[in-house]
C-alpha cells in the first residue's frame, strides 16, 4: 500500500479555522479595508490572453528589486511568504538536522522543517516574550542548518533588534537564518538593507498583510543571489500566478495606500491598547496589525461572545506561554471602534458571572 514519508505522517494537520467566516474577520491579520483601488482597477483590465500565456516571473523580480534596492537576482516572487517558508527548507534542510525556532510563533515554520525530516529545536522567549538571544545561541550547533524568527513575532508583535538577528546569523554560517517580515510595513524597520547582511541570512515580505492582497498570494524572498541562485532550483517556474504578475507593479506604486493604511492601523492599535489597559487586561505592546491580550480562562468564553456580536478574533490558548490568550488582528479606525464597543459589552457580560471572571 501507498504510505506518505514518515516525516509528513508525523506532521499533525494544520486545519486554520477559515471557515464561515461572515462578520468583521479580525482573525487572520488581513486587511479590513482590502487592497487598493488601482490594483482593483489593474485586475479588471485583465485581457484573455494574460491569462492564456504561462507567467513570466522575472520581469517583475527586476521591478521589486528596484523596489528594494537589490538586484534582481537576490529576490524570488514566491506563492505567499509560506512558500518563501518552504522553498528554504526544502532548499537546506536534510533529514535530521536542527531546525530553531523561538516559540510562540508562525505555525507554517515548524510544519514545514518537519516534513523535511528535519528535528524541530524549539526555544521559549524570554519574559514579556523578549528574542531569547543567549539560549539560541546556545542551541547552535554543526547541525543547524535552520533559524526562522518573524520580525515583528506572530501572535505576539514583539519585535527584535537587527543587531541581534545579525549575531544570530553570524553565529550559524552553516544555517539559513530567515528573518520573516511579514509585518514589515507597520513596525518599518528591516533587516534588508543592513551593510553587514550576512549571505546566509534571507528576509521575507508578503502582500498579504498591509497591501490587502492575502487572497492573491503574493510573496518575496531575498538573499545573497549565490544563495537564491539554490533555491531557485527547486522553485516551479510558474510558482505565481499571472494575475498577480499583473496587478504587482501597481501594488508597488501604489505607496500612497499602503502608508495611509498603515498609519490607521498604527491609530487603531493605539486605541485598541489604551481600551486594554482600561478594561484591566493583560497585553503586548505590538508592532503589527494585532495585539496579543491574555484574557485568562473565559478566553472560549470571550470569543464566542464576539463572534455572536459578528467580530472574529484568534484563539492562542494552545501557544506555547499563551494560555487564556487571545489575537486581535487591528483595521480601520472604525472597525476598531467597532471592536473596541463590542470589548466593553463583552467583558461586562463576562465579569457578572463571578466563576468566570478576566
Ligand atoms: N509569516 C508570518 C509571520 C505570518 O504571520 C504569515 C501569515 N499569517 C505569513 C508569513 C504568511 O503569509 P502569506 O503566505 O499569506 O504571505
Amino acid at each position: 500500500m501507498l504510505e506518505a514519508r514518515e516525516a509528513v505522517k508525523k506532521l499533525h494537520a494544520y486545519r486554520p479555522p477559515l471557515a464561515g467566516r461572515q462578520g468583521l474577520r479580525l482573525d487572520f491579520n488581513e486587511s479590513t479595508i482590502g487592497c487598493s483601488p488601482r490594483v482593483l482597477a489593474q485586475l479588471r483590465s485583465l485581457d484573455a490572453e494574460t491569462l492564456a500565456r504561462y507567467p513570466e516571473r522575472e520581469p517583475l523580480e527586476s521591478e521589486v528589486g528596484d523596489f528594494l534596492g537589490l538586484d534582481a537576482a537576490q529576490v524570488l516572487l514566491t506563492n505567499g511568504g509560506d512558500e518563501a517558508i518552504h522553498l528554504l527548507c526544502s532548499t537546506y534542510l536534510e533529514p535530521g538536522d536542527d531546525a530553531i525556532i523561538v516559540v510562540p510563533t508562525f505555525a507554517m515554520y515548524a510544519i514545514f522543517a518537519q516534513a523535511e525530516g528535519a528535528r524541530l529545536v524549539q526555544v521559549l522567549s524570554g519574559e514579556n516574550f523578549a528574542f531569547p538571544l543567549e539560549e539560541v545561541l546556545s542551541r547552535i550547533s554543526e547541525r543547524t542548518r535552520l533559524i526562522a524568527v518573524a520580525n515583528p513575532n506572530n501572535p505576539t508583535g514583539v519585535a527584535v533588534a537587527c543587531d541581534i538577528l545579525l549575531q544570530v546569523a553570524r553565529a550559524a554560517p552553516q544555517a539559513a537564518v530567515l528573518v520573516d517580515e511579514a509585518y514589515f510595513e507597520f513596525h518599518q524597520e528591516t533587516i534588508l538593507n543592513h551593510p553587514g547582511r550576512p549571505s546566509n541570512l534571507f528576509v521575507a515580505r508578503t502582500f498579504s498583510k498591509a497591501y490587502g492582497l492575502a487572497g492573491l498570494r503574493l510573496g518575496i524572498l531575498a538573499g545573497d543571489s549565490v544563495q537564491m541562485a539554490m533555491v531557485r532550483r527547486s522553485t516551479s517556474p510558474y510558482n505565481v500566478n499571472a494575475v498577480a504578475l499583473a496587478v504587482l507593479p501597481e501594488a508597488l506604486r501604489d505607496q500612497e495606500y499602503v502608508k495611509n493604511y498603515v498609519a490607521e492601523v498604527q491609530h487603531g492599535r493605539g486605541l485598541l491598547e489604551r481600551e486594554l489597559r482600561t478594561l484591566g487586561l493583560e497585553y503586548w505592546s505590538s508592532r503589527a496589525n494585532f495585539v496579543l491580550v491574555r484574557v485568562g480562562p473565559a478566553h472560549t468564553e470571550f470569543i464566542q461572545a464576539l463572534r455572536t456580536r459578528g467580530i472574529l478574533v484568534r484563539d492562542r490558548n494552545s501557544d506555547p506561554g499563551c494560555e487564556g490568550c487571545v489575537r486581535l488582528t487591528v483595521g480601520s479606525g472604525e472597525d476598531m471602534r467597532t471592536l473596541i464597543d463590542a470589548l466593553r459589552g463583552v467583558i461586562e457580560t463576562i465579569n457578572k458571572r463571578p466563576e468566570v471572571r478576566v
